[in-house]
């Protein structure tokens, strides 16, 4: 058959790409799989079933508020059902989730919310006093929806109030998703401002899909309706790291913490759960550890952990896999690329030091993400496993602008995004992340990895937490400067510091100065703050235990 100039496209049904068809899909194949809430006084017990009506009743009382396409609605709350329901709700009528992250400084969440200005936020019984003590500097807002029952409403002095769950009740449970384009947006996050004030990523429904099914998948999660996933990362935080979505798309049950994360309590709920995956950053897991060293008990029937938003200890890696039989999937991403970008790898038949080897890289790209290193000028450099260079990626799912900030340079001319990290990619494709680009420190034109300093101090047993920071040098332009916090009734002469160190990094390395210091300031995802690190230092707050001079570079 001729097509003249025509292109020949395929025929497959015309069946777009939205998140609807995640929740209806967990509707129709998975009913009775559970969705497990601890957001509240009480746990809420439900299934897919519901759970996907509820988004339907929601979403018609949304439409008949004159939420539809385009419109954004805020929440300022905890992972619990209330908020799951929220995501398929508001994106199921065009709307646009804007995850509004209560961990954040009250002049950050204000900023958030009016720069991305709505006129509704949903919020929990437990950031009411937080959204009282914002609210008469929330420009947009005219409306709260306390997710809650009406029973349990507390007494607020917010004006105009609706509850939740007379929401769900004046729904209709058979409306009918309307047909959208699989390019809107569904949702929005900022970054938690490590690096500035906080910039918006805005994502399709589509991509959003896409990077379900792909980190789901064997070489990611590896999930199955077998499994019961603990998703402890807050839905704020570049959506949960998908937890939303994976739970329903692949059938697994799903347990929401609500806002806690404590160790004894993490540890009762993945035993009385049944958890067989948790996803969260490497200080929970560190807390985790520690509990079960403590109390000499097991992880029972917990198979693999996630551990992302920042590298964690080796030895963390080394104990989760040798002491207790757990995988944990080491994986690297940003807000801006919706969550996991690459995973560690770990081929069956390793044995455990090459696991735990390949645990310590941030892995492979997953499929829909390529990955790439340039020079100061965007120009390629080798993948050869020792070239470190500027992280560029692409993909189905990687930001291409930010929200309300095209002023902002994220995207190169050739269609890669700017990750602000410094890595060195192996020839099989393997990522190595050496540090941010604006915390590796430049000595004599060469790059020094802070985060290698840091992860060497504290295989010191002495050491608790490390952190390094630039110090500005006649000579060499930047020398590091170490600032350690020692671990209880633990002591380090400076110069054993040294030595130990020395084992682990180049000379040249070595931090010219070492101050102790009684904590680190951490931001809400749990990563240090070096930008206030690098001010206390500057102003002398944070003073060097002994200064010795740039050694050997
Ligand atoms: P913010 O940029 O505000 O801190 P993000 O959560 O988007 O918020 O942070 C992404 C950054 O976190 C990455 O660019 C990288 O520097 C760091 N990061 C994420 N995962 C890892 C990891 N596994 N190892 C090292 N660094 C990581």
């Amino acid at each position: 058959m001729e097509f003249g100039f025509l292109p020949m496209l395929g025929l497959n049904l015309d069946y777009p790409l939205v998140l609807s068809t995640i929740i209806e899909h967990a509707a129709a194949t998975f009913a009775d799989t559970e969705l497990v809430s601890y957001g509240g006084p009480d746990v809420t017990r439900s299934s897919y079933y519901e759970a996907a009506q509820r988004s339907r009743r929601l979403a018609s009382s949304l439409s008949c508020l004159g939420i539809g396409p385009d419109c954004l609605v805020g929440s300022l709350a905890w992972n619990t059902h209330r908020h799951f329901e929220l995501f398929y709700g508001v994106s199921g009528i065009g709307g646009i989730l804007h995850t509004a992250n209560p961990r954040l400084a009250p002049a950050q969440i204000l900023y958030t919310i009016n720069f991305a200005g709505y006129r509704t936020l949903f919020i929990d019984p437990d950031t009411l006093a937080l959204a009282e003590q914002l609210a008469p500097r929330l420009k947009t807002i005219d409306r709260f929806v306390l997710m809650t029952s009406r029973r349990a409403m507390p007494a607020t002095n917010l004006a105009n109030v609706l509850c939740h769950e007379d929401l769900i009740d004046a729904g209709d449970p058979a409306f009918a998703w309307p047909e959208l384009d699989e390019r809107l947006a569904c949702m929005l996050c900022f970054t938690s401002g490590t690096t500035g004030q906080p910039k918006g990523v805005l994502y399709s429904h589509r991509g959003t899909v896409l990077s379900a099914l792909s980190i789901g998948g064997g070489n990611g999660w590896a999930l199955s309706a077998s499994d019961v996933v603990l998703g402890i990362p807050g839905f704020f935080h570049c959506n949960g790291w998908g937890v939303p979505f994976l739970g329903p798309m692949y059938g697994a049950k799903l347990v929401l913490p609500g806002r806690r994360a404590d160790d004894a309590w993490l540890y009762r709920l993945i035993m009385d759960e049944g958890v067989t995956i948790a996803a969260a950053v490497p200080t929970i897991w560190l807390g985790l550890l520690e509990h079960c060293r403590a109390t000499g008990q097991g992880l029972g029937p917990l198979r693999r952990i996630f551990s992302g938003g920042t590298a964690p200890p080796a030895a963390m890696i080394e104990s989760y896999l040798r002491d207790y039989g757990v995988h944990v999937s080491h994986g690297w991403g940003m807000t801006e690329t919706t969550h996991g970008a690459t995973i560690s790898f770990v081929p069956d038949g390793l044995s455990d030091d090459a696991a735990v080897a390949a645990m310590r890289t941030q892995g492979k790209p997953l499929y829909g993400n390529e990955i790439r290193i340039v020079d100061d000028e965007d120009r390629p450099l080798s993948s050869d496993g020792s070239t470190p260079g500027h992280l560029q990626c692409r993909g189905h799912w990687t930001a291409g602008a930010y929200f309300k900030r095209p002023e902002l340079d994220l995207q190169t001319k050739d269609g890669w995004m700017r990750t602000g990290d410094i890595a060195v990619i192996d020839p099989d494709n393997t990522l190595h992340i050496v540090d941010r680009a604006k915390d590796a420190i430049k000595s004599g034109g060469e790059w020094i990895s802070s985060q290698a300093l840091e992860e060497a101090a504290t295989q010191h047993p002495a050491v608790q937490e490390a952190a390094v920071v630039a110090v500005q040098h006649a000579r060499w332009q930047e020398r590091p400067f170490m600032i350690v916090v020692l671990a209880e009734n633990a002591t380090v002469a400076v110069e054993d510091l040294r030595s130990h160190l020395q084992r682990f990094v180049p000379k040249w390395w070595l931090p010219d100065a070492i101050a102790f210091a009684a904590e680190l300031p951490h931001g809400p995802t749990g990563k240090l703050q070096k930008d206030e690190l690098r001010r206390r230092v500057a102003d002398g707050i944070i003073a060097p235990a002994i200064a010795s001079s740039p050694s050997g570079v």
